[in-house]
């Protein structure tokens, strides 16, 4: 076998994508979807690898997604590494990467947005509120477009995942969300995209806020007052050396509302907080 067989197919045009996945379906194919936005690290690949056990064929979208970036976002300079992404893919055995141009995904005239439901109140929502209207119509699209069995996202975007669910149940679409744990460097830091733009005196401040979340969780855990630990982590994220601390939330892993430590349910701790010019997000888990 050639090596060119074993390389993913990447399609860049709604013909190739249909092609392929056509003929997938007529084999009786089941097929599983990673939506990415580029610049891929090991936490990308972890989901892939979990892809690849949920179906038969694994594909990969690549598209930075310009609806879920406010004017003042970092759209422009978001890392983007289509070649070296291609290499990552083809060494982790996806079967295609879906490639399309923002013309592709947003022709003129494009105008309908998806409304994403209650998970997407709050938290993120309060400081990106066009963030998940964004999220959930690129998401709908793709899967309109790939038709997958599985899609898998990362419990690394937690109140992303909740959306993504919801949608998927609140629209009855044919599809499975599956969330894969965070994959993160040695020091807690979670592998992200936005990482690279860290000076190396914020990258040796970065891992504090994973630190800090833990400790969060452990306190609410042992059956600490919610509000007073919120406060707490804010506070001690500032200590450490984040410029600005956007939330440090405790809540019910399921629904994202009011975390009841007694009531023997899952929770989370979720923050997002600023080092310079970067915002970092994180998030744990607070075992029933
Ligand atoms: P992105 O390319 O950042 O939009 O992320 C694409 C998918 O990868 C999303 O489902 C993310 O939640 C997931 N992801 C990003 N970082 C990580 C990580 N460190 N561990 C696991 N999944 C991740």
């Amino acid at each position: 076998m050639g090596t060119d067989s074993v390389r993913p197919l990447v399609a860049t045009d709604f013909a190739a994508l249909r092609q392929t996945i056509g003929g997938w379906r007529r084999a009786g194919e089941t097929i599983a979807l990673v939506p990415t936005m580029g610049a891929l690290h090991a936490g990308h690949v972890a989901l892939v690898a979990r892809a690849r056990v949920l179906a038969r064929r694994v594909a990969v979208s690549i598209f930075v997604n310009p609806t879920q970036f406010a004017p003042h976002e970092d759209l422009d300079r978001y890392p983007r590494n289509e070649a070296a992404d291609i290499d990552l893919l083809d060494a982790e055995s996806a079967d295609l990467v879906w490639l399309p141009s923002p013309a592709l995904m947003y022709p003129p005239g494009h105008s309908t947005r998806v409304q994403p439901g209650s998970a997407a109140a709050g938290l993120e929502t309060e400081f990106r509120p066009h963030f998940f209207g964004g999220v959930a119509t690129v998401v709908l699209k793709l899967f309109n477009q790939v038709g997958p069995d599985w899609a898998v996202f990362g419990e690394k975007d937690f109140q992303q995942l909740a959306v993504v669910r919801q949608l998927a149940l609140d629209l009855d679409l044919p599809v499975t969300v599956v969330g894969e744990p965070t994959v993160r460097e040695a020091d807690g830091l979670a592998l992200s995209s936005r990482n690279r733009y860290l000076s190396s005196e914020e990258r040796a401040v970065a891992p504090a806020l994973n630190a800090t979340i833990q400790s969060a969780a452990e306190a609410a855990r042992a059956g600490g007052d919610i509000s007073l630990i919120e406060a707490q982590a804010a506070a001690d994220l500032v200590a450490r050396g984040f410029a600005k601390v956007d939330y440090v939330a405790i809540r019910d892993a399921l629904t994202l509302k009011t975390y009841d430590a007694g009531a023997g349910r899952e929770g989370r701790v979720l923050a997002a907080a600023w080092l310079g010019g970067t915002r970092l997000i994180d998030n744990v888990p607070i075992a029933a």
